[in-house]
């Protein structure tokens, strides 16, 4: 069994402009949670964590430079006009176990914001690897180019 982490930060979507409360977006990663059970966070918070958690989770895109955020791209899909978004998680080392959750936030699934990442959801592989040509194009190419 995996466990989530559900993150409770509001969210724009991008595609029709509504603010979702963080109750609501639905974004979620499950097998990130040590612990046996699904757990709500708020920005701010720490986590038991270590950075191997990170790799067995997401896809590594990049390695993250000493003393860097780690910062995820995740999707979560809008409900109120159900389109694909895409969000920015920012996790900062504070121990060797602990991170904190720092901030999620709206992004566009662009090759700037690949090149300024270092982990992926499989949602957003998916996306880049079966995704709407005119739409990906480019993405590709940015998981492996240095910021
Ligand atoms: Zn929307």
């Amino acid at each position: 069994m995996s466990y989530a982490f559900w993150f409770n930060a509001p969210l724009k979507c991008l595609s029709c402009g509504a603010e979702i409360a963080g109750n609501l977006t639905g974004l979620h990663t499950r097998g990130l949670n040590p612990e046996p059970r699904d757990e709500w966070v708020v920005p701010d918070q720490e986590l038991a964590l270590d950075p191997d958690d990170f790799d067995t989770t997401y896809v590594r895109v990049r390695s993250p430079t000493d003393g860097t955020d780690f910062r995820v791209i995740h999707g979560w899909c809008c409900p109120t006009c159900n389109e694909a978004q895409w969000a920015r998680l920012v996790f900062r080392r504070e121990s060797a176990n602990r991170f904190r959750f720092v901030t999620a936030e709206s992004v566009p699934l662009a090759p700037e914001e690949l090149r300024a990442a270092h982990f992926i959801s499989d949602d957003v592989k998916y996306w880049i690897e079966e995704g709407p040509p005119e739409e990906t194009k480019g993405l590709s190419e940015a998981l492996g180019t240095a910021e």
